[in-house]
């Protein structure tokens, strides 16, 4: 037995064989070969098998995430069909006796290099999805493993060195039952997924990949941040147990599902979740929640080739409002960047892509993204409660330039004879200290803020939220946090504008009783931490709370807030 510990970024516990998620070793060496047919026939097979794994993949990532994502794979399908393509392959296996291996390299980098120089962004799409697939042949013409998240049919947990947030939209949660990764923090996105996915995950454990080998028996325990490799007999049953307990609470937290959230004293505030695709709501609402506090829309973006067009973003938008059914959803505009990729955009690489082209910086400057979302919105909005918020907020200008760009569209559609609903608020997320420091001049011109602690915390402690090596800076509780969050709370509620929280600190068990007690009025949080902070806020008295706020806005250290929140609670 060994254990490991990490960082607990979606608790539960799972027990499964361990299962690599890897990029497999393509190299091969060239030679010559005798028999051109046979080289042939083995080209064919390697593509026949990729042929079946795709359409596969293609079904069940129709039925698990949806029929957008799923386009992905027809295109690759289109690639390994393509005459113009395995022709040439076949021309040089007969004329230069070239291995299989070679021919599909070189045709295939020969026309990846050409479509990645077109103007035409349609083209250079296609030069990725000949990458894409040309691995998956050469992987079978060498005998390697291609490693495929979607067709998973067994229980395992996944071991990575990392998982992109669209590596995780592909995990099957009917058989993935736990993840744990070698780097990574509590709110990197792939983690922030995993707890919407209601997958126990271990993150930044840095020895998981070198430590496990494929089908090892393990333990995660999501809770503590704790792996166990080839587990005892004892502890497979001591866990189980834990297990077991786990489950009988969650039966106790789901007898408050449909009660609203009252503190002992009688105040209440609303607890939202927050959520990536369509297809999560129905976990919201199985764990009452009272709205959507954050829609993080660059889900839609992810996982494909191609921006969503204004349909597809209608259609998202609009079902989630309709099974929300007149509750608050709050919608995020795009908010790419960061660790969330858009390979197709081509954007330059960046030194520091936390602090750079990302966003809203990036929305505002490129019109021909932003605007088909702003009008998908609109649209969506007489199905429901809509209110849309702009992500990494620095400056009042870009708030105005964005607002006034969701004016000229509703204007736009007015006119085309859309409906649009006159309701829709339209607020900010508080992620940049800047922003923060001048609430009380925002407060006057948005409709609500929704703190993003997330990115607060990193900016204000100048740590990055991924590296694991930085990570004790990263401190929910540090009084620097504090203050600016009481800070925006008290410049919005001068306004009498609400205030939410959808960064994860808004579902933690030590913060939940500061933010009562400095007057927060949403709480947006992954939808399995709904119903224990409901259970908890029940116990908890604001006024109490409010009274001792002063104090602890004057500690000096992190640990001091937490030491004084434990001893007022337990
Ligand atoms: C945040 O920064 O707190 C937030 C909610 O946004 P994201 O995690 O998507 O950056
Ligand atoms: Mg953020």
């Amino acid at each position: 037995m060994k254990k490991i510990t990490g960082i607990g970024a979606s608790s539960g516990i799972a027990i499964a064989k361990a299962y690599r998620l890897e990029a497999p070793d393509l190299s091969f060496e060239k030679t010559t070969i005798d028999n051109p047919d046979k080289e042939k026939e083995r080209l064919d097979k390697a593509l026949d098998i990729s042929k079946q794994e795709l359409e596969k993949i293609r079904e069940h990532t129709k039925k698990s995430i949806g029929e957008a994502q799923a386009e992905i794979f027809s295109a690759h399908l289109l690639v390994l069909s393509d005459p113009e393509l395995i022709n040439p392959m076949k021309e040089k296996i007969d004329t230069d006796h070239a291995m299989a291996e070679t021919a599909l390299q070189e045709v295939a980098d020969m026309f990846i290099d050409m479509f990645k120089n077109m103007d035409n962004e349609y083209m250079r799409e296609r030069a990725a999805d000949i990458q894409d697939v040309t691995k998956r042949v050469l992987a079978h013409l060498l005998g390697v493993s291609f490693p495929d998240p979607a067709l998973i049919n067994e229980e395992v947990i996944v071991i990575a060195n990392d998982l992109t947030p669209s590596d995780t939209a592909q995990l099957n949660r009917d058989y993935v039952k736990g993840f744990i990764t070698d780097i990574g923090g509590r709110t990197s996105h792939s983690a922030i997924m995993a707890r919407s996915l209601e997958i126990p995950a271990v993150v930044g454990t840095k020895e998981i990949t070198t430590a496990v080998e494929a089908e090892d028996v393990l333990i995660v325990d999501g809770s503590e941040g704790e792996v166990i490799i080839h587990p005892s007999e004892n502890e497979l049953n001591s866990y189980r147990e834990k297990q077991e307990l786990h489950e009988k609470q969650k039966e106790a937290w789901a007898k408050l599902k449909d009660e609203p959230t009252f503190s002992k004293d009688g105040e209440q505030v609303e607890l939202a979740a927050n959520i990536g695709t369509p297809e999560d709501v129905d976990g919201v609402l199985n764990n009452g929640g009272e709205g959507i506090g954050l829609y993080r829309t660059e889900f839609l973006y992810m996982g494909k080739n191609e921006l969503p067009t204004e349909e597809e973003q209608f259609d998202a938008y609009k079902s989630v409002l309709e099974k929300m059914d007149g509750k608050p959803v709050v919608v995020r505009t795009l908010d790419i960047g960061g660790d969330k990729e858009l390979n197709y955009l081509d954007l330059p690489e960046e030194l520091n892509p936390f602090l750079g082209f990302r966003a809203i910086r990036f929305c505002l400057e490129n019109e021909n993204v932003f605007r088909p979302q702003l009008r998908a919105l609109l649209r969506a909005s007489v199905y429901g409660n809509l209110k849309i918020m702009f992500p990494m907020i620095a400056t009042l200008e870009e708030f105005r330039q964005a607002k006034s760009m969701l004016l000229e569209e509703k204007e736009a559609l007015t006119k085309e004879g859309v409906d649009v609903s006159d309701d829709i608020e339209i607020g900010i997320m508080v992620e940049i200290p800047s922003t923060a420091v001048t609430a009380k001049q925002f407060a006057k011109e948005v409709d609500f803020f929704s703190i993003g602690t997330n990115d607060l915390i990193q900016y204000t402690m100048a740590a990055d939220r991924m590296n694991e090596q930085v990570s004790y800076l990263y401190q929910p509780y540090h009084p620097a946090i504090l203050n600016l969050i009481h800070h925006v709370i008290e410049a919005a509620h001068a306004e009498e504008k609400w205030v939410g929280m959808c960064g994860e600190m808004a579902g933690d068990t030590i913060a939940i009783p500061i933010l009562l007690g400095l007057g927060l009025d949403e709480f947006s949080m992954s939808a399995t931490s709904i119903l224990p902070a409901r259970t908890q806020i029940r116990d908890l008295s604001k006024k109490e709370l409010a009274a001792r706020k002063d104090e602890i806005l004057a500690m000096g250290t992190a640990e001091e807030v937490v030491n004084y929140v434990k001893d007022l609670t337990e």
